[in-house]
């Protein structure tokens, strides 16, 4: 039978490259699973109900919270986004890795309810490429580009809670060096727990000469 997945958080400042990071190891391989959050801000051009983002009224949001539907949720440069619970469970149950790219706040709150949870931060290789990438994207206005640089100087206080650090220079080696970690994060005992449990016990039948 094929062992649970593991729950892996992608956290890094907007417009390092995490969302087509994304995109990438999930089209080189089927063992992971991307969750789709919920959020109050706007779609941007090209993104997609269900598939980018679950948009929502904030009524909606704050329902979603009252009947406990989210993992975690947090408000990030004046939205909320938060992560269903039904998929996550449903996919680790199936074997997946699953991915949540969330912020900072929601990433401490995954790693308090789920110890055993992977947190891989992504880095730019500096503040001025990530400031190009940001408004080389194009979705932002100046005044929203500019909050988000400035999140990004508080979330970079916490980088240290974070198991692993990825730069993301070039993206095909990015990839693949997150993929990497991931194998070897599923080798760790705790991660074993079940086999390592499984081998206690046949080897105490063994000295019992059973
Ligand atoms: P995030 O999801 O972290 O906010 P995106 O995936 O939207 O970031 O990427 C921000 C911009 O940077 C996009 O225009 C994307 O094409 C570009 N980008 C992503 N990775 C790289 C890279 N390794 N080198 C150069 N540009 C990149
Ligand atoms: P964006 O508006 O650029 O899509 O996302 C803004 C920030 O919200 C990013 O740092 C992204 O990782 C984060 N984010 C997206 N979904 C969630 C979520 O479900 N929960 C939390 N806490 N953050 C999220």
């Amino acid at each position: 039978m094929r062992s649970r997945g593991i729950l892996i958080v992608v956290s890094g400042f907007a417009g390092t490259g995490k969302g087509t990071l994304m995109k990438k190891l999930l089209e080189y391989y089927d063992t992971y699973a991307l969750s789709v959050s919920a959020t109050t801000r706007a779609p941007r051009p090209g993104e997609e109900e269900g598939v980018s983002y679950f948009f929502v009224s904030k009524e909606k949001f704050e329902d979603m919270i009252e009947r406990d539907e989210l993992l975690e949720y947090a408000c990030y440069v004046g939205n909320y986004y938060g992560t269903p619970k039904s998929y996550v469970e449903e996919q680790l149950e199936k074997g997946k890795d699953v991915i949540l790219e969330i912020e900072i706040q929601g990433a401490l709150k995954i790693k308090e309810k789920f110890p055993d949870a992977l947190l891989l931060f992504v880095v730019p290789p500096s503040a001025e490429e990530l400031e190009e990438r940001l408004k080389g994207r194009g979705t932002e206005t100046s005044d929203v580009i500019a909050k988000r640089l400035s999140r990004a100087a508080e979330e970079a206080e916490g980088i240290e809670k974070y198991d692993y650090i990825v730069m993301n220079d070039e993206l095909e080696r990015c990839t693949e060096e997150l993929h990497g970690i991931i194998r070897a994060a599923h080798y760790t005992p705790s991660r074993k727990s079940d086999f390592i449990n499984r081998l206690r016990t046949e080897l105490k039948a063994f000295a019992k000469g059973e």
